[in-house]
């Protein structure tokens, strides 16, 4: 089974028109050996949405939003739906992000209501999921990421969600688990879609892993069995280092 590799770019709360001049040089930099291996896509926050989907069509690349509310619309000040993000011209959305689980009190049950949101939407979820540093020293990441899976994902989903195993410690703090540790948990992340999904599904769906990933250990991160690509914070929002990233493809 071949997963086509996805390194999208999720740009958090940052980001002004002038930062648009970055999605033109991922563009430019994504060259023909690169997008024959793997698939860019950048999530930049909702205001730059509809100006960044021209942007990112132009330069090959695809377009993400950050969250959805679960309604399609209606009286929800300040929320965007999955429709609008289509709209603005997203193909996919991220959901369940550890900000939005910590910031906005998400559960797991929020979390599989916005996937199920996007999928009605036309929408790839990227849905994530991760333990805190406690819980793994604890022992206890199997345990919650299982949990999570378990609750995040929508119960009839198509095979091309996309998991992003993101371990919280591991976000905005340079640190990363051990290779063998990434690889422990992707294959773990791996049988439990298969319990929830189905053997077929589960082979085709895409894994990323998210945590600190820059342009320097990218290759060894990306190298690991079940690791279909990356969730980058960080290091997405210049093409030098986003480009850097998914290098590690070439
Ligand atoms: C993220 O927020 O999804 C993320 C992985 O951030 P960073 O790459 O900065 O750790």
């Amino acid at each position: 089974m071949t997963r086509r590799p996805l390194v999208a770019g999720n740009w958090k709360m940052n980001g002004l028109r002038a930062s648009l001049a970055e999605i033109e040089a991922m563009g430019a930099a994504y060259d023909d050996a690169l997008r024959a291996r793997a698939d860019l896509i950048v999530c930049p926050p909702a205001t730059l949405m509809a100006l960044a989907g021209d942007v990112a069509a132009r330069a090959g690349l695809g377009l993400g939003g950050q969250d959805c509310h679960a309604a399609p619309g209606g009286a929800h000040t300040g929320d965007i739906s999955a429709e609008m993000l289509k709209d603005a011209g997203a193909s996919y959305v991220i959901v369940g992000h550890s900000e939005r689980r910590s910031d906005h009190g998400e559960t797991d049950g929020d979390v599989r209501a916005k996937a199920a949101a996007a999928l009605r939407a036309g929408l790839t979820p990227i849905i994530c999921v991760g333990e805190t540093r406690p819980e793994r020293d604890a022992g206890d990441a199997l345990t919650v990421v299982g949990a999570q899976i378990d609750g995040s994902l929508p119960a009839d989903a198509p095979s091309h969600i996309v998991i992003a195993y993101e371990p919280v410690w591991a976000i905005g703090t340079g640190l990363t688990p051990t290779v063998d540790d990434v690889a422990a948990m992707h294959a773990f992340a791996r049988e439990r879609i298969e319990a929830r999904l189905g053997r077929g599904k589960s082979a085709e769906v895409r894994i990323l892993y998210g945590g600190s990933v820059k342009p320097s250990n990218a290759r060894e991160l990306l190298r690991v069995a079940n690791v279909d690509g990356a969730l980058v914070g960080g290091a997405s929002l210049t093409a030098k280092d986003f480009i850097g990233v998914a290098s590690a493809y070439r």
